[in-house]
């Protein structure tokens, strides 16, 4: 590791052919200023985060007068968000004190923006909890061999306690490859097979950080998950599976169902639990949601076309300002009248958005803990680092 970043966000860049093209972006790419503004200037900005666009979501969605009488209970992200952060600021004294700075490196190759902002705002986060973090920008021209160099450098570096390699990558490079090579201890994605393994056994490991978000919310939230039934919408690698697979170890009786299912509505009006993650704007409809039923949606779509919004947001006069103002939307894969049908339900922005990030610092900061920490240093279980 040497040159470039050290002083700009505490983890010195590996120490590689491309060292010196990094330094002046690393330098550039990260301006001076307290991590929140760095937050809040990513707020609600689409971009592309690991294989699918979303948008980095610090909003929580205000509610018009109209709005309040809904009945679902919002659970909101950002709240939950601020007590995980507090709670592993505790853990990285206590780690400090035993002479650790959790360590994350981010790989973002090439000059994509979106993924320059969504990186941008995971060095923020680190800043804000007090953890080191690297970045390291191999030009779009990258070959497979050179970033298993890259990846293979960081397992090496014992600063490093995380690995994120931003997806997507080039298309000349084995995408499968690059996230295998990474040693799965420091897998803070959560996307190596071992650490899925993992979890399909029950044993303990890192777990892709949307959907281990989206479980927190329900435990925060205290919804009760053992016997209920749960559907998920959505089969992805990143978000469907493993939170069927995170249901399921909390006792839910989990379905999962995909774009060749039968009887979608029907399914989803058995549910106690439905967790939405399929890339399809307002696709539940709001009489298909159980009443009182617990509603997580984790798709984010950007709606632009004016007709499409006035439709979709025709109860919510104050989002449909927004809309007019800026010319673009965010809406979840459920329709936002299911605020009317839900007895508890994520916003979209402000609900499982904000969590992803919060769970990938809990990730480094565990994977600091299990590969560098001793014994003696205790964690409560209360925190999201801690599971
Ligand atoms: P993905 O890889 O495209 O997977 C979509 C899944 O939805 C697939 O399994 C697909 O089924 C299923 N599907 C598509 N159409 C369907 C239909 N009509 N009925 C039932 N299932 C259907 O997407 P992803 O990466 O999991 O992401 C899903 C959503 O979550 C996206 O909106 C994404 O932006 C969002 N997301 C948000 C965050 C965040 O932090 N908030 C993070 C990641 C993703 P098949 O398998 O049969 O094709």
């Amino acid at each position: 590791m040497g040159k470039n970043a050290e002083g700009l966000v505490g983890l010195p860049m590996v120490h590689n052919a491309m060292a010196s093209r990094e330094t002046l972006l690393v330098n550039s790419f990260v301006p001076p200023g307290p991590a929140v503004a760095e937050l809040q200037e990513a707020r609600a900005t689409p971009h592309q985060s690991q294989g699918t666009v979303f948008s980095v979501c610090y909003d929580a969605v205000s509610l018009h007068e109209s709005e309040r009488s809904m009945t679902a209970r919002i659970l909101d992200g950002l709240k939950i968000r601020d007590e995980i952060f507090a709670e592993l600021k505790d853990e990285v004294h206590l780690l400090a004190a035993a002479g650790v700075r959790p360590g994350l490196a981010a790989v973002l190759v090439g000059e994509n923006p979106a993924s320059q902002l969504y990186v941008k705002s995971k060095i923020a986060a680190c800043e804000r909890l007090g953890l080191a973090s690297g970045l390291l920008t191999p030009p779009a021209s990258v070959t497979t061999r050179e970033l298993l160099a890259v990846v293979d450098d960081l397992n090496h570096d014992n600063n490093v306690d995380g690995i994120l390699v931003q997806l997507p990558l080039p298309r000349q490079v084995d995408t499968k490859r690059i996230l295998e090579a990474v040693d799965p201890s420091k897998d803070v994605d959560g996307f190596h097979p071992v650490n899925l393994g993992r979890l399909v056994s029950g044993r303990p490991g890192l777990v892709a950080c949307t959907p281990a978000g989206a479980l927190e919310i329900l435990r925060r939230s205290n919804i009760p998950m053992e016997g209920a039934n749960a559907v998920v919408l959505g089969r992805s690698d990143i978000v469907g599976k493993p939170m069927a697979l995170l249901l399921m170890h909390a006792n839910a009786t989990v379905t999962i169902c995909h774009s060749k299912t039968r009887d979608l509505p029907e399914l989803v009006r058995r549910a106690d639990i439905v967790v939405a993650a399929m890339g399809k704007p307002a696709f539940v409809e709001a009489h298909w949601i159980k009443p009182g039923a617990a509603v997580i949606d984790v798709g984010t779509n950007t709606i632009k076309d004016p007709a499409e919004a006035e439709q979709l947001l025709r109860n919510f006069p104050e989002r449909l300002e927004k809309f007019r103002a800026k010319g673009s939307v965010l809406v979840g894969d459920v329709h936002p009248d299911a605020v009317s049908t839900a007895g508890a339900l994520t916003p979209v922005p402000g609900g499982v958005g904000p969590m992803t990030i919060t769970m990938l610092m809990g990730n480094t900061v565990k994977a600091a803990r299990l590969r560098r920490a001793s014994p003696a240093i205790s964690t409560s279980q209360s925190t999201a680092s801690a599971r």
